[in-house]
């Protein structure tokens, strides 16, 4: 991976080398850190990153499920992100900030340990390419309501994801589909689900989900462009029947699906909304619609 100079750690800048944990933390063992992953795009005013506000609020809304007590507020970390951009004079690239339970405790009960906090920036191109791509859907299902936070970005959850995401590599796909616990559709590992039907933009409710705020910026797209959204429960057969399919994600940005298993999605070329959703995202996050210029932060 791309690497840049420096880090923030607990509250310093320290070079990308120096900025090492201890093998007894809490969080290597456990899982127990959360974290965000947010993007930053060279525009003409200068690089902006983009929702910044409501990613470090999600990160606080998943540091309390763990009960973590963050020792800085939400509009440090937001200076800090910024400071660590600039630092590194990233212009176009991805910032991950994360929180976990720290070295000085062992044993399932985090509280007590300390509480670190670091960011990290780096040059990252699309995640998924820029091709569309084709899904498996995965024996791993995503993990039931009860038995995690979908809302929050908990380290130790996105083993569930890791499970599908190798599941569809081995298979010779590009990513997974992943199902709730009643078989219908959830959401890919790290990405929110959409399908284009007869004109109408529709996506799985919240419930199983983590519902994205790239999810939501392209249900506020489809609203301002008086398209018809309907969130629901969808069906695999349904998916496969969409006239297209896309996945969306801060890291994934707006995808294009192209197979679903052994189903061709035809991304019927006489609609094309997924690249009205993806052309339109694109031009937002580089600042060349004003209307939504309060989503950056230059
Ligand atoms: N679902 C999951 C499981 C994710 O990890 C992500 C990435 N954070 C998303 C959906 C998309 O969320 P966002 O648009 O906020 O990046």
């Amino acid at each position: 991976m791309e690497t840049t100079d420096k880090i923030w750690m607990d509250g310093e800048l320290v070079n990308w080398q120096d900025a090492k944990i201890h093998v007894i933390s809490h969080a290597l063992h456990y899982g127990s850190s959360v974290f965000e992953g947010i993007r930053c795009y060279k525009t003409e005013k200068g690089t902006a990153i983009f929702r910044l506000k409501e990613h470090v609020e999600r990160l606080f809304l998943s540091a309390e499920t763990l009960a973590m007590k963050v020792p800085f507020s939400k509009e440090q970390i937001e200076q800090a992100i910024i400071e660590t951009v600039k630092t590194n004079k990233l212009e176009t690239g991805y910032i991950r900030p994360l929180i976990f339970y720290g070295y000085g405790k062992m044993g399932l009960d985090p509280v007590g340990a300390p509480v670190n906090v670091t960011i990290a920036v780096w040059p990252w191109g699309s995640y998924l390419g820029d091709e569309a791509v084709k899904l498996k859907t995965a024996e791993t299902i995503r993990l039931h309501p009860k038995s995690f936070k979908p809302q929050a970005k908990v380290g130790g959850f996105y083993v569930n994801s890791i499970y599908a995401h190798q599941e569809a590599k081995k298979a010779g796909f590009n990513e997974a589909l992943m199902l709730d616990h009643e078989g219908n559709i959830a959401e890919g590992p790290g990405e929110n689900i959409f399908m284009m039907k007869d004109g109408k933009i529709i996506t799985a409710k919240a419930g199983s989900i983590l519902p994205g705020i790239t999810r939501d910026t392209i249900l506020t797209i489809a609203k301002d462009n008086n398209i018809e959204i309907e969130e629901r429960t969808v069906t695999p057969e349904e998916l496969k029947q969409a006239d297209e399919v896309f996945m969306v994600g801060t890291a994934a940005e707006v995808t294009l699906v192209d197979q679903i298993d052994d189903t061709e999605i035809k991304n019927n070329h006489t609609e094309e909304k997924a690249k009205f959703f993806r052309t339109t995202y694109l031009d937002i996050v580089q600042g060349k619609q004003d209307k939504y210029k309060d989503w950056l932060t230059f």
